[in-house]
């Protein structure tokens, strides 16, 4: 039996930024240049307004995801599963970097979704994301149900939505059951994904906290690592090993 600390990852959309993917409240946000994006997140806006939609069809974030390449912390986190210390990933991230990067999608919860698949919002018709972006890409900025002509979306969680409950209760046992909760380029603000770092805590787990700028968990983590992602990361989990 392995006497190694059990890992859980809590990931945002930080450690993705070094694939090109931006994030949303970090200096070169979407939400922070341009504060109207944040409507293309929330159901109300995305269902009401066309123009909404052809910008949530448009962002970066949701185009950019179908040509990147897992970051070397992503590698680094799928690395450490052969040790047999990764209790789970729970990932704030729709972008499906961490299963890319190798690790087991049984560990991997993703909290708020993901951009695999499109779905309507009136019929049962779904099918792979990548149809849609061939759609939008040849010009339809904001393409129809092909079944019944409604309003299709991707298969993320949007604001006012529920999140999925079990996936929310296969993360919050993974929050319960670790040694050590990693929090990685999040910044801890949406919930309530971001209080299972301090539930982590409760349970006994050591926290800590790896992104540029300050959370509100940072006095009560153990440990917060300020630097660039894509160096720390991989330092620190190295440092776990040797
Ligand atoms: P956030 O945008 O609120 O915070 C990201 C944090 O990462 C910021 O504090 C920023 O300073 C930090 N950061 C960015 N790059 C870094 C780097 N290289 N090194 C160190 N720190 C870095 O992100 P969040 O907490 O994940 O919440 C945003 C929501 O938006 C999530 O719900 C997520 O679903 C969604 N989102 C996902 C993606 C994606 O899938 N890649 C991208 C944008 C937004």
């Amino acid at each position: 039996m392995s006497t190694q600390p059990l890992i859980t990852f809590l990931t945002g959309a930080g450690i993705s930024t070094g694939a090109g993917i931006p994030d949303f409240r970090g200096p070169q946000g979407v939400w922070t240049r341009d504060s109207e994006a944040e409507k293309t997140s929330t159901l109300s806006w995305y269902l009401r307004d066309p123009e909404i939609r052809k910008r949530a069809w448009q962002l970066p974030a949701a185009s950019a995801v179908w040509d990147v390449e897992p970051t070397p912390a992503h590698r680094a986190i799928a690395e450490l599963e052969g040790s047999g210390q990764i209790s789970g990933i729970i990932t704030q991230n729709i972008d499906g970097l961490h299963q890319a990067a190798g690790s087991s999608p049984e560990l991997v919860h993703e909290v708020h979704g993901n951009v695999r698949r499109w779905r309507c919002e009136y019929c049962r018709a779904a099918g792979p994301m990548a149809e849609m972006i061939d759609r939008v890409r040849a010009g339809e900025e904001d393409p129809p149900c092909p079944m019944c002509g409604g309003i299709i979306r991707a298969t993320t969680i949007l604001f006012e939505e529920m999140l999925d409950a079990d996936v929310i209760e296969a993360a919050t046992s993974a929050a319960e059951s670790c040694d050590i909760m990693i929090a990685v380029g999040t910044s801890l603000f949406v919930q309530p994904v971001a209080s299972l770092f301090p539930l982590a805590l409760e349970f006994g787990a050591a926290g800590v906290i790896v992104n540029a700028e300050p959370t509100p968990f940072d006095s009560a983590a153990d440990e917060v690592i300020r630097g660039d992602i894509q160096d720390a990361l991989p330092a620190y989990l190295e440092g776990l090993r040797s």
